[in-house]
């Protein structure tokens, strides 16, 4: 329970009426160490002096209290040359009624309702310290790891710059480490410890440059105060190569979010919006900074919107599921052979807002599932549907989220809806982008092995934009690779690009699984493709994906076909 930061137990007395102000103080105090003594009144609170007189550390007195109140036992205490060597911080939640205390003696104040439990330890302990002339209390104010500190001192230090500083333009600066708690698990938790220190070096360095002060709060996660400026993506640079030099093998990325001191608006809320501007680019691979402005309000709004409305949104079906066709390219003319499954949300009133909105949202929110959960008992349902009406079974696959992976009720919920619709496993395929075999490693890889014991088909999803190494990737588990849409965007005017993509298709050819490309849009790309060797193909140049209803009609183009055949 103790710390051990205070040599020699000191005595508190707390003079207060109300039973709960008592219970919340004493029980800081005791917790830290303090031996606590109470008193109801003013009364009760001047004869506790006197008995306690030699013991006696400090006194925290509330102001208004029956019998006898604060501000006469302030009096009798000062008029008595004994009591005065106590310190007296003040429990008020007036601003008139501080000074008043202040002018007849009272050392310090706490408000109310109480501050966080380090100010008001903070204020204890640098009163007693002020008092007894030494040092009591070290421990507390610096994070042992990093020796930033700790949340309430970063706190109540931020507050007094800016109290005592309201000419000087800062910045609320939050920098966090993108899934540091799959760098500690890869990596072990030294080497997470190692990438911590190392960053609040960087950061100290950066201080001694700047006005400023910075703290850690929960594991990752880095506040500064310090003098503003308008660029922020030097700073970040600078953090980040830090971050490279430690270790190369390990790809540890940073984000930053940022949100200029107004006056008016107080330090909680400003550091509340610089989260909020680091978490809009939480598992963006593109973006790592974010200043919060008017448009990121406007967006936070809007995303808080869409959270509210998700379940109102699956009650009333407006998610709608559509289809994009994949096509085998290597036979003439090519044919349907799958679908990919992509969720749509009709909203009442926003209209159709798109997945690249919500999708990264409701995952950050861990809502997702609810959503994925909708898509994949629709597409069951589907396939099932378009099985007994047109007597073909046509594969799609759904999108498994990275969180998905990991719930334990996963493979239940996907054979629950197999059995449900009289399906195979190996009609319902299933694509996991390439980032989350990446980051997640181990445990992903083994879940996925057991998807696939099971019979289902995993497709790597967006294979190109995470960072699996030739080594990783052949004892990846996995069925079908699909080339990530970048790669075929330029390939009819860049040669460069072009290589890759033959590339991934010896790649592909090494690991004996078969290549889609997604994103094709023009008959050049689709020639190319189909020159290097690609199977199948997905993208506009068939199809858009489409509403349930439409998409029949491809069906009836390929029942057709078959019947030719
Ligand atoms: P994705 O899985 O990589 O899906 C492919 C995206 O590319 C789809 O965007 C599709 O409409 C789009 N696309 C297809 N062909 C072309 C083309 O020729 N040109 C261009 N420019 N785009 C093309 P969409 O439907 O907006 O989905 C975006 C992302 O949202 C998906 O990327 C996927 O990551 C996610 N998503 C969509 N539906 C679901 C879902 O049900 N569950 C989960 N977890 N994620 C989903
Ligand atoms: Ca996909
Ligand atoms: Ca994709």
């Amino acid at each position: 329970m103790q710390s051990g930061k205070i040599q020699r137990r000191r005595v508190v007395l707390v003079v207060e009426d109300q039973e709960i102000n008592q219970a919340v103080l004493g029980d800081i105090l005791e917790e830290d160490g303090y031996e606590v003594i109470y008193a109801d009144n003013g009364q009760e609170g001047v004869e506790a002096i006197e008995k306690h007189l030699e013991e006696l550390s400090i006194i925290l007195l509330d102001l208004m209290m029956p019998v006898m109140d604060g501000f006469e036992v302030l009096e009798r205490v000062f008029s008595d040359p004994r009591m005065k060597r106590i310190p007296i911080i003040v429990l008020t939640a007036e601003k008139s009624a501080e000074l008043r205390a202040l002018q007849l003696g009272a050392a310090d104040f706490i408000t109310k309702p109480f501050d966080m439990h380090e100010v008001i330890l903070a204020r204890v302990s640098r009163m007693i310290e002020l008092n007894e002339g030494r040092q009591l209390i070290q421990a507390t104010e610096r994070d042992p790891l990093t020796h930033l500190y700790s949340r309430g001192f970063f706190h109540e230090y931020a507050e007094q710059v800016l109290h005592f500083h309201p000419e000087w333009r800062m910045d609320a600066v939050m920098l966090d480490i993108e899934r540091f708690q799959s760098v500690n698990d890869l990596n072990g938790r030294e080497f997470g410890d190692r990438t911590l220190r190392q960053l609040a070096d960087e950061i100290r360095a950066f201080l001694k440059e700047t006005r400023g002060l910075a703290g850690r709060m929960e594991a990752d996660q880095f506040y500064i105060l310090c003098q503003h400026r308008e660029d922020y993506n030097e700073v970040l640079a600078r953090f980040q190569t830090q971050m490279h030099s430690l270790c190369t093998r390990v790809n540890v990325s940073l984000r930053m979010g940022v949100c200029p001191c107004r006056e008016g608006v107080d330090l909680g809320s400003v550091f509340d919006r610089a989260k909020t501007a680091c978490n809009m680019v939480r598992g963006s691979y593109k973006t790592h900074l974010m200043v919060y402005d008017e448009s990121v309000h406007q967006r936070e709004l809007y995303y808080q919107r869409l959270l509210n409305d998700l379940r109102s949104a699956v009650e009333e079906h407006q998610f709608v599921v559509f289809y994009q066709p994949k096509y085998d390219i290597q036979v003439e003319p090519p044919r349907l052979r799958s679908a990919e499954a992509l969720i749509r949300w009709r909203h009442p009133e926003l209209g159709m807002v798109s997945p690249g909105d919500f999708i990264p949202l409701f995952e950050r929110n861990g809502l997702i599932h609810v959503v994925d959960n909708y898509v994949w008992t629709q597409t069951a349902r589907q396939i099932g549907e378009w099985r007994s009406r047109l007597g073909i079974t046509l594969p799609v696959s759904v999108n498994l989220s990275r969180t998905d992976i990991f719930d334990p009720e996963l493979e239940g919920e996907l054979l629950r809806l197999i059995q449900d619709n009289g399906l195979s496993p190996t009609d319902m395929k299933l694509e996991v982008t390439e980032s989350a075999y990446t980051d997640d490693g181990e445990q992903l890889i083994s879940v996925i092995e057991r998807l696939r014991k099971l019979g289902f088909k995993v497709e790597m999803d967006d294979f190109g934009s995470g960072y699996s190494s030739l080594n990783m990737l052949s004892s990846l588990p996995l069925d079908v690779l699909k080339m990530d849409m970048k790669f075929i965007q330029n390939i009819e005017v860049n040669e460069k690009d072009f290589r890759l993509v033959e590339l991934i298709l010896d790649i592909a050819r090494y690991l004996n699984v078969p290549v889609v490309a997604e994103g094709v849009e023009t008959e050049n790309q689709l020639r190319l493709l189909k020159q290097a060797g690609c199977d199948l193909v997905q993208g506009y140049y068939f199809s858009r994906p489409l509403p349930p209803e439409e998409f029949e009609a491809l069906i009836r183009q390929e029942l057709e076909l078959r019947s030719r055949a």
